[in-house]
């Protein structure tokens, strides 16, 4: 028997940032029958899902959904637009950003890792201004592509993507501007047509609140044109068939037919409470996050309030606390799973995910869980956080009423 097959009371509470928790409405659209990918229904299906992923990505240009996890999204924005030993910027905010420029060079581009060298690591968002200094000096046009990642999961810490483009055009300079939109996609605002993205790379087990296995490349007419001459070698990920396949609902190979249902409820719930509202909800419960790290008297890994993330919280674990020996308590006493630190701030810190399924009382049993953990650890908390969390939830009303009215 697998240890999966044991299941304490409850719910367990997932609270790392994505994988999500996965809304029951969205589990019980994806157990439905898997049908004919080739048949007449599944046309229909492929329609609705290519259209409503556009109105997530609010782009008007096409859409490609791989049955793959967003590593393989990356790979297919860089495969379809450049060629072997094309120089690429690429800006480190931390370890996600990180991972895909070992991806660039793994698949032969020239990488340039780009950060601020005054600024504290992995606390800070991208700096448009650098990027704009670093193209002005690129006179020969060398340099194919910026890749920039908008929210960067293991930090907390946003990117002003608007800011990254004026940059590009303030310098006069042609490189492709392609965002890794992974973990923001559907929890904080992203407008892929009016911030001038070339590609946008996202997945399903973030914001959107499915379970991972799907992928995007959100493109440009910039993008097309630039893949019809890219050399890296692509066939899986290549976008030309997959484009002329999706005019008719279909795709060249098999695609994910059951995790396509719950993509189709997944857009109808985030298109009925409507966008503006699901951003709204994610920074309310962000801030009743902070304000809870606040109390504890604990850092918080992003250390600009401009670019908090509404998708999650780093919380930094006082000099000598092993963040990822708090985590342990805190999953094995109160059955609550926190994100670990990665790469660079590994055991410095954890990170609390406010995305996918929540609500005020989720968050609320979380942040009990890590209060618990913190003092099981031995850490010396200024306050409590459950006190001030429970404060701001009460203080501001939800951003959408709960029930409707009798
Ligand atoms: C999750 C994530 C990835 C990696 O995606 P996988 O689905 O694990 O391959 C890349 N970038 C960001 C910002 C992420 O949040």
């Amino acid at each position: 028997m697998l240890t999966l097959d044991f299941h304490p009371t409850g719910r367990h509470f997932l609270q790392i940032p994505g994988p999500s928790p996965v809304p029951d409405r969205i589990l019980r659209a994806m157990s439905l029958p898997t049908i004919d990918h080739r048949g007449p229904e599944f046309a229909a299906l492929g329609l609705k899902v290519l259209a409503d992923i556009k109105k997530i990505f609010k782009t008007k240009q096409s859409v490609m959904i791989y049955p793959a996890s967003g590593t393989g999204a990356w790979e297919a924005a860089l495969v379809n637009t450049l060629s072997a030993g094309d120089h690429v910027l690429m800006y480190e905010t931390g370890h996600f950003a990180a991972l895909w420029q070992k991806l660039a060079a793994r698949v032969g581009l020239k990488t340039e890792v780009m950060s601020d060298p005054g600024a504290e690591v992995w606390r800070h968002g991208v700096r448009a201004d650098l990027i704009e200094e670093r193209l002005k000096a690129d006179s020969q046009h060398s340099i194919k592509a910026v890749c920039v990642v908008h929210n960067e999961t293991s930090t907390g810490v946003t990117s002003n993507i608007a800011a990254v483009r004026k940059a590009i055009n303030a310098a006069k300079h042609p490189a492709l501007l392609l965002v890794d939109t992974i973990s923001g996609l559907a929890s904080a605002d992203y407008k892929h047509d009016e911030w001038g993205v070339d590609v946008s790379i996202s997945g399903s087990q973030k914001g959107l609140m499915l379970p991972p296995g799907i992928s995007f490349n959100a493109v440009s007419s910039k993008a097309l044109e630039a893949s019809k001459n890219a050399k890296l070698p692509k066939a899986f990920w290549a976008w030309d068939e997959i484009i002329e396949m999706n005019k008719t609902g279909y795709w060249p190979s098999t695609p994910n037919t059951n995790l396509l249902y719950g993509l189709n409820e997944a857009c109808d719930m985030l298109l009925e409470h409507g966008l503006d509202v699901v951003f709204a909800r994610h920074q309310r419960w962000a801030e009743g996050v902070r304000a809870a790290v606040r109390a504890w008297g604990l850092q918080i890994q992003c250390a600009d309030a401009a670019v908090y993330s509404p998708i999650l919280t780093g919380v930094m674990t006082p000099e000598g606390v092993d963040a990822d020996a708090v985590r342990k308590i805190i999953y094995e006493r109160f059955d609550c799973s926190l994100g670990t630190g990665l790469g660079k701030v590994k055991g410095k810190m954890f990170r609390i995910g406010h995305l996918g399924d929540c609500n005020d009382l989720t968050l609320m049993a979380a942040l009990s869980g890590c209060e618990m953990g913190l003092k099981l650890a031995g850490v010396k908390l200024a306050g409590s956080g459950v006190q001030a969390a429970m404060d701001h939830f009460s203080s501001h009303s939800a951003v959408m009423p709960l029930r409707k009215a009798a």
